[in-house]
């Protein structure tokens, strides 16, 4: 039997291979300083006392060796909101995308041209109904043939 499990985690007791240990253990969640790293990294510089978004703060976290927003939310969360205000933080922003990403004007521009789209394949649709009905019925070609059985076809175009 190789015994695989050689480091154990001193801050979460989670054992590890001798390579992945250390690794995992200079970002444990469980370290005791983790919290201040986090709100270190998590804190707006612009705005103190909020929490940037996941995108601002997984630029920032290496730096502060502080662990990756998908555990963080895993552990504090389920939302950014709760990982913000477990540091003390005030949740800066709902998306978790910079402010000034997702502009009114890129708003109105997505839902214009969902609106267009959705015009054309009304159009679409109504052309092909129209072809389709056209006042005449399905359009036939003028000579029936009859079937072996007795019943009368018609060639439809
Ligand atoms: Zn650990």
């Amino acid at each position: 039997m190789t015994r695989l499990r050689v480091y154990t985690c001193p801050h979460c007791g989670r054992g590890f291979a001798q390579g992945t240990g250390p690794i995992h253990t200079a970002t444990c969640i469980h370290a005791p300083d983790m919290p201040d790293r986090v709100r270190a990294a998590l804190e707006d510089p612009d705005r103190p006392g909020y929490a940037l978004s996941v995108r601002g703060y997984s630029e920032r976290a290496p730096q502060f060796a502080a662990t990756s927003a998908d555990i963080l939310a895993r552990a504090w969360g389920p939302t950014w909101a709760d990982v913000a205000r477990r540091v003390g933080l005030e949740p800066g922003q709902r998306a978790g995308t910079k402010k000034g990403t997702n502009t009114k004007a890129q708003k109105e521009a997505t839902e214009a041209r969902a609106i267009a789209e959705t015009e054309e394949a009304l159009q679409r649709d109504a052309e092909l109904r129209e072809y389709w009905s056209g006042g005449r019925g399905l359009p036939v070609l003028d000579t029936p043939r009859q079937l072996p059985d007795g019943r009368v076809a018609w060639m439809v175009r």
